[in-house]
């Protein structure tokens, strides 16, 4: 973890407020799971989580494939340096030129999650004159048994429901620009516990099976999803990667035995990133209304939409820190930013040592799902900067938004373009000067 003074000094550098990723964190997370999961299996990063490119370069360079939902995400994955055999592409609305860019890029494998859609692919791949891999997304028939969180056994835009695809008969040789080499489903997001992940697993690789007799394609490679999460709140701690290991091995292990080539893979974006990010915060304002404190930030909830609660109607805090010596006795105080909306709370009853104007707070474990899930143009804000540590140097790896930025792609209508005051004073300034 960066300490205080670290963090005070990149506030100096860079400004507020301000994303700080560390890269030990990201890295240490990537070695954690690779050691936890059975030799061999490939571990994907979902760029959903945290796009930023360096975040990704870095994930890359150590190891990481990617998983990538939109366009952007996979020129994002390319210029990382992800090999195009390390990428696959998924999401249930994608477009023709999507679809296209991944035959052109020739990735790993597109995740298909329609009959439509694997027609349409086929049709791309006729056209570009290529061959392209893909998984079917399965929507299991039953949810997971040990999760609350279950994403099967319920009506989904995504993957192909089960009992479709068992019925489907041979999809793989009604498209023949296609090889369709395995199975892809994904149970559920934030799972702590990490039994229910590999009870998943167990299940998915199940399901693949019954989909591969029925279908009679090859199960070259299964990816089990993931879903592993992380601790945020009260009472919350972090997947036990011990019983993760015992876990997976568990659950892998037939599989394994009836299939000793196929590829396994694992999604995950917001166990990599999450403990990575803090979100760095500096007071303006302290105040006192009704009798709670409040401390007015120049950050707020437009860059990190998750603090305001993330599946729960409860509001729970992200873990936060002063950044700095404490300077009184830890106190209930109202942490907010600079939106004209009560809802930009960005942490409720937190306790904290007496923080004053000018002070620095640190929203940890903040590095997943934040300024790209967030409504960062609300107000005109813009996002914030973001920098990576990494081997003890900061990187500034993106820049904050400027006014200039947020108006660029704002068009005055033609009846509303006239000469302002303002502007004509200028002018007439211009030519009077010599
Ligand atoms: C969102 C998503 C992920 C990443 O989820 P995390 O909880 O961040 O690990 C992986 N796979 C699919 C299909 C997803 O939709």
């Amino acid at each position: 973890m960066l300490d205080a003074d670290t963090y005070q000094r990149l506030a100096a550098e860079y400004g507020t407020p301000l994303y700080v990723y560390d890269g030990a964190a990201l890295t240490g997370a990537l070695d954690g799971l690779r050691d936890a999961l059975p030799a061999g299996t490939e571990i994907f990063y979902s760029l959903k989580a945290n796009p930023n490119l360096g975040v990704c370069a870095l994930l890359a360079a150590h190891g990481a494939r990617a998983e990538v939902s939109s366009l952007v995400e996979l020129v994002t994955a390319v210029k990382a340096g992800v090999s195009p055999d390390d990428i696959v592409f998924l999401g249930p609305g994608k477009s023709r030129a999507e679809l296209a860019a991944c035959v052109a890029t020739g990735i790993r494998a597109v995740v298909v999650e329609s009959f439509q859609e694997l027609a349409d692919l086929d049709e791309v791949a006729a056209e570009a004159g290529a061959r392209q891999r893909v998984l079917v997304r399965v929507n299991p028939a039953t949810g997971a048994a040990r999760s609350g969180l279950t994403m099967g056994g319920k009506p989904r835009q995504f993957g192909i429901d089960e009992k479709a695809l068992l019925a489907a008969g041979p999809i793989g040789d009604r498209h023949p620009h296609l090889d369709v080499a395995g199975v892809h489903a994904y149970l559920g997001t934030r799972i702590l516990d990490a039994a229910a992940v590999a009870a998943n697993t167990a299940l998915v690789l199940e399901m693949a099976e019954r989909v591969a007799a029925a279908t009679g394609i090859a199960l070259g490679t299964v990816d089990v999803g993931g879903g592993l999460g992380v601790a945020y709140f009260d009472g919350e701690s972090d997947p036990d990667l011990d019983g993760l290991r015992a876990g997976m091995a568990e659950a892998v292990a037939p599989f394994r035995e009836r299939h000793p080539h196929a590829r396994l893979l694992f999604e995950t974006g917001r166990y990599l990133a999450a403990r990575a990010g803090t979100y760095v915060v500096r007071v303006r304002y302290v105040k006192e209304s009704m009798g709670k404190r409040f401390a007015v930030t120049d950050g707020g909830t437009h860059h990190h939409m998750a603090a305001v609660g993330i599946g729960s109607y409860v509001k729970r805090n992200f873990p936060v820190r002063l950044l700095g010596d404490p300077r009184g006795p830890a106190e209930p105080w109202q942490l907010t930013g600079p939106l004209c909306t009560p809802h930009d709370l960005v942490a409720k009853d937190v306790a904290l040592p007496g923080p004053r104007a000018g002070d620095l707070i640190g929203i940890e474990r903040s590095g997943a799902y934040g300024p790209t899930a967030s409504p960062g143009l609300f107000l005109g804000h813009g996002f914030p900067a973001e920098v990576l540590v990494h081997e003890g140097a900061a990187h500034l790896v993106r820049l904050r938004d400027e006014p200039a930025d947020l108006l660029a792609k704002q068009r005055l209508p033609l009846p509303f373009q006239k000469e302002t005051t303002w502007s004509r004073q200028r002018s007439s300034n211009r030519s009077s000067s010599p």
